[in-house]
């Protein structure tokens, strides 16, 4: 069971130490999406109307980045300091004068090699800040870094809001109800492979587009041209699973333009770029019928302009009254003009935290947090 951040009591006064992933993206030196800052605001505002002194850590996946341009952000909606210091002197002087009801940020953790290799001492002396901790970084969660697994180990440990909302959300994708249909699109099958494994064990059936599908194909004997494939080819113990669907048809760039084309008919120079109409028609009737619906990965290369599989898909799901679950960091980027979001049962912004958790039903973070003191 997870201990939720609601449960912490009137904290006066306590110090809080709240990981996040304010890992937003970053243009010369203003925030350019706030999404991910906006979203930790809820559990840090609930932290200090109890009162609580509130540590917000987090990384910036350029690793030498500064926290700054965040701060500048921040501190519009919340009473925030910035310390340009993770654990040293300068940390620990401006926890020391942090008063009640008010937040402090640190720099970026991960300028201390300690955090990616989770490394105990500095586990210790990020502990050593705070009373407590609160891990509001689901989307971090499948990484064995310090600030993850290393702190709750040592200090009594909490889930943030938006940590809850997405294990709460995703949990259901793990015991689907029947009839239950798996979607996986995207590339680079090694990096779905474990997934599509648990998938099958759970769903009825799984359909598999983007260039996932591509390595079945080729696999199987098919001319896929110039298609983006992997090189790694392990799909050779899939292809006679019968709860796969593979599309019957896919869109090309030719030589000659973007056509559709039968499977059987992509000629040595055509790359399949997204998976035909004739496909999306056949799947149609088992999304209606699906009481539970998973789907990671745009079923084309979306960014180019290839865009109707994914379109067609997105909708048809969002009509279906099945329980649907949607995420990955593309597949958003691929379905957020289409303003469906609010017609899923639920969507995930975890990306690479969120496939592993529906592959071993679990995360690092979550374990961390469960076997905390
Ligand atoms: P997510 O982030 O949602 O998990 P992935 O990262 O697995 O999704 O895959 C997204 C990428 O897959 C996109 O860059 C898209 O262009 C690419 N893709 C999908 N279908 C194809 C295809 N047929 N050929 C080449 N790339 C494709
Ligand atoms: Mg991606």
């Amino acid at each position: 069971m997870l201990r939720r951040v609601n449960d912490i009591g009137a904290a006066s006064s306590m110090r809080v130490l709240v990981r996040a992933d304010l890992n937003a993206p970053v243009a010369g030196n203003t925030v350019a999406d706030s999404y991910r800052l906006d979203a930790v605001l809820p559990t840090v505002k609930l932290l200090l109307a109890k009162g609580a002194r509130v540590i917000l850590a987090s990384h910036m996946s350029d690793s030498s980045g500064s926290l700054a341009p965040i701060f500048e952000y921040l501190k519009t909606k919340i009473p925030l300091s910035f310390v340009d210091d993770i654990v040293g002197p300068a940390a620990r002087a401006a926890v020391e004068s942090l008063k009640g009801g008010n937040a402090l940020l640190l720099q970026n953790i991960r300028h201390d090699a300690g955090e990616e290799k989770n490394d105990e001492a500095f586990a210790q002396a990020l502990a050593s800040l705070a009373d407590i901790y609160v891990n509001e970084a689901f989307p971090v969660s499948h990484r064995t870094h310090a600030s993850i697994v290393g702190v709750p180990k040592l200090i009594p440990s909490y889930a943030g809001l938006q940590f809850l909302a997405e294990v709460e959300g995703l949990t259901p994708a793990l015991s689907p109800e029947s009839p239950s249909l798996a979607i996986v699109g995207g590339a680079k099958f090694a990096t779905k492979e474990k997934l599509i494994h648990t998938l099958l064990k759970k769903y009825d059936k799984l359909f598999i587009g983007g260039a996932v599908v591509n390595d079945f194909f080729k696999a199987k004997g098919f001319e896929v041209g110039r298609s983006l494939v992997s090189d790694a080819m392990h799909v050779a113990g899939l292809l006679d699973e019968p709860k796969i669907i593979m599309p019957v048809d896919v869109t090309v760039s030719s030589p000659s333009g973007r056509m559709d084309k039968d499977l059987g008919s992509v000629g040595k120079d055509d790359a399949i770029d997204d998976i035909g109409p004739k496909s999306m028609e056949n799947l149609w009737p088992i999304i209606e019928k699906a009481k539970t619906i998973l789907w990671n990965g745009p079923m084309g290369r979306f960014e180019d302009g290839f865009t109707r599989g994914t379109d067609d898909l997105a909708k048809m799901v969002a009509k279906s009254n099945a329980l649907s679950i949607v995420g990955g960091g593309d597949t958003l980027s691929s379905i957020q003009n289409l303003k469906l979001m609010d017609k899923f049962t639920f969507v995930s912004t975890a990306g690479g935290a969120m496939l592993d958790f529906l592959a071993n039903g679990t995360l690092p973070g979550i374990e961390a947090l469960t076997k905390s003191k």
